[in-house]
């Protein structure tokens, strides 16, 4: 016979039937129908051979605190007044008798370190009551003997709050930097994998109580503290870990403030200086630098030696190659672009043309062989398809062209106009679509490499124009009969008299990618002065040809704070003669007759802005036949050098054909009338004066008739 405490007989309370020796209700339904009075006939009946009965929580508004903990629950007890207590033979927490008019629900106490507290029975829930047997035969029992108090549901929360989710997760303090969080993770002691796939233990920083309020997901690569309910990124737990972020303040949003953007650059530098952590632009630059070995102190003396150019110059002379300077200073200004970090890509393209096959692989590659190193920097091929140029990679499909010299010997021209040339050729190249077997494949293409093609007659669009710089080598019979005079004088010797300088090629080799500064840029826009579009292209072209003179000379130029290399005015005296050289008449692989034509043109044009009629062209030109003129009407108009219009004649009454130059024509930059440095004041007599030992004619660097 189990007897009801009196204190539960309450008119407004329930009590269920129990299964014999378990904790379960005996009936179904027992929430809405099978549930009785402490005085119903049938339930006392029930009372008589029971061993157990359930008291049925939210009738009355009664709620039990059921705590899975001593601990706990003694924190409870001290908030909460005095009240009917069962003592449970379960486990030592006792039930805690409340009754709450404002509850709707029952409350798990779960903690924000995830640790289980119990529950505040309500409503479908039920507990064994006081005098009751438990499965283990030990007797339910009344802990205190006192009236059930009223309490308001804010009083409860007040008094379960330690042991309960104080709030939402917020969300993570994210910094935008992509770094594994377990390089710094690792570090943290006590972390254990938990269920939740997460890495739990104590917080690094503030206590923990129940050992596991700090939890690290490497996959999501996120961190959260569940006393704060705060957490964040990599840079955020180093902020967290250092000291300079508190943990409550590591919410969304917090590197944006004024506070957290200091706190965000202090990090940062933790994470680079403590765990290594860079950037993908210095990731790439470090990259970038291994290309090269470090240069030894005798490379960079010989990089630090005045006359660098020419002294480059002349290592190209001791291996046969004679005049062609003009050239050769274009192309190693080219390749000496690879070590540009800031480059506009496009700006890498460069053809060199020769209309008799002489000499132009012959000067490249031998030009590349002292500035590159093959297979590292270096990636020639005589024969490429453009299929094959698709699937051309430095090493693996990872390793980026930035850095490195792709030189193509005389392509084919269906390779020069095939998409994959066009993909290389493009400032950003990042995959190419290829149509194999009705299938589309996606080739990924990392970087930009420096690209030299040489060709014989280059059939080259305006289009290609924007995009490539040419050179054009000189088919004169003066240089051919040096070149003679050259062979016959080695086929003399039986060992080359002069050696070459093993350092400075090293040198060359190993020169390290810098990024480059051009402080007097602004200065510029005097020596540009075209309204022309291409000058835009142009422009840029300009600047990445001083950049790459300052990459050069790098070990003879000053560094900005950044370690970035200054370029000077000696850099832009490089750089005007290769703009005016590699000019749109030198790209168009013209007869020298042609030339003459254009630029009689363009002379008389600028000088009387008039067109210049067909009759006056013959009349000032007595080589130039009628029957040669209007022949070349049809070529180099639609080669854009020259336009034509139709223009009224005073003298004749008539409308007659004129010539204008195209507007392309004049892209040229002004020569300023004075510029320090060895490249506009020495080395034209430098190299004149060697020229005269091959018996070749003086040249000029610079058209000083056009100083401005
Ligand atoms: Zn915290």
């Amino acid at each position: 016979m189990i007897e009801l405490p009196k204190k539960l007989q309450n008119k407004s309370f329930r009590f269920i039937k129990i299964r014999k020796g378990e904790k379960a209700p005996l009936e179904e339904d027992w929430p809405m129908t099978n549930n009785y009075k402490y005085n119903d006939p049938d339930f006392n009946e029930y009372l008589k051979t029971a061993s157990a009965y359930g008291v049925a929580c939210g009738f009355g508004k009664l709620a039990i605190i059921d705590c899975d903990n001593k601990e706990s629950a003694e924190k409870i007890m001290a908030v909460l007044p005095d009240t009917f207590t069962v003592l449970t033979p379960g486990h030592e927490s006792p039930h805690l008798y409340f009754i709450i008019k404002d509850l709707t629900k029952k409350i798990v106490m779960t903690d924000n370190n995830k640790i289980h507290h119990g529950e505040v029975q309500f409503t479908g829930f039920q507990a064994l009551g006081p005098n009751s047997l438990h499965p283990n035969k030990k007797k339910y029992g009344v802990l205190k003997d006192i009236p059930i108090e009223h309490i308001t549901k804010k009083e409860l929360l007040a008094a379960i709050k330690p042991f309960i989710k104080t709030e939402e997760k917020k969300k993570p303090c994210e910094s935008g930097i992509q770094m594994d969080i377990s390089l710094v993770s690792k570090n943290i002691k006590g972390l254990n994998p938990s269920s939740n796939g997460e890495l739990q233990g104590p917080h690094p920083v503030h206590t923990s109580e129940g050992g596991t309020n700090f939890g690290v997901n490497e996959e999501t690569n996120l961190w959260h503290c569940y006393r704060c309910g705060t957490g964040g990124d990599t840079i955020a737990l180093i902020a967290l870990l250092k000291g300079i972020t508190a943990c409550e303040k590591l919410v969304k949003g917090y590197f944006s403030t004024e506070e957290g953007k200091k706190d965000f650059k202090s990090a940062l530098l933790i994470a680079k200086q403590e765990y290594g952590y860079r950037t993908p632009e210095e990731a790439e630059v470090e990259k970038q630098v291994k290309l090269a070995r470090e240069l030894t102190e005798a490379e960079i003396a010989e990089l630090k030696k005045p006359k660098l150019i020419f002294n480059i110059l002349r290592e190209i002379q001791k291996i046969g190659v004679v005049g062609e300077e003009k050239s050769i200073l274009a192309l190693i200004n080219r390749i000496a672009m690879r070590c540009v970090l800031n480059i506009t890509k496009t700006s890498g393209n460069i053809i060199v043309l020769d209309d008799t096959g002489l000499g132009k692989d012959n000067i490249t590659e031998k030009l590349c062989r002292i500035m590159l190193t093959e297979s590292k920097t270096l990636f020639s091929t005589t024969c490429i398809s453009d299929k094959v140029l698709n699937y051309w990679h430095p090493g693996t499909p990872e390793t980026s062209w930035d850095g490195r010299v792709m030189y193509l010997q005389d392509p084919e021209e269906d390779t020069l106009k095939g998409q994959a040339f066009r993909v290389r050729a493009s400032g950003d190249p990042k995959n190419a679509t290829l149509d194999k077997d009705r299938n589309f494949h996606y080739i990924q293409i990392n970087g930009k490499p420096i690209l030299i093609i040489t060709s014989m007659k280059a059939s080259i669009d305006i289009e290609l124009i924007r995009r490539w710089d040419m050179v054009r080598l000189d088919a004169s019979k003066e240089l051919t009969r040096a070149i003679v005079r050259y062979q016959l004088k080695e086929a003399t010797k039986s060992k080359s008299t002069t050696d070459s300088n093993e350092l400075l090629q090293n040198a060359l080799k190993n020169l390290p990618r810098v990024n480059v500064v051009i402080p007097y840029g602004t200065e510029l826009e005097s020596l540009i002065d075209s309204d022309a579009s291409i000058m835009r292209t142009m422009t840029l072209k300009l600047l990445d040809i001083i950049r790459a003179s300052a990459a050069l000379h790098q070990y003879q130029r000053e560094q900005d704070e950044n370690n970035y290399v200054l370029a000077n005015k000696e850099d832009l005296a490089y750089a005007v003669f290769i703009i005016n050289y590699c000019d749109i008449l030198t790209a168009q692989a013209l007869n020298k007759k042609q030339e003459a034509l254009i630029k009689y043109i363009e002379e008389k044009f600028l000088a009387t802005e008039e067109p210049v009629s067909f009759k006056q062209i013959i009349a000032d030109n007595p080589g130039m036949s009628e029957t040669w003129v209007y022949k070349q009407e049809k070529d180099l108009v639609e080669r854009r050098l020259l336009q034509m219009k139709r223009h009224y004649d005073t003298g004749s009454g008539k409308d007659i054909k004129c010539f204008i130059p195209d507007m392309l024509l004049f892209v040229n930059i002004k020569v300023p009338k004075k510029l320090p440095g060895y490249f506009f004041n020495g080395l034209e007599k430098d190299i004149n004066e060697s020229r005269k030992n091959y018996g070749l004619n003086k040249i000029k660097l610079f058209d000083r008739s056009e100083t401005r």
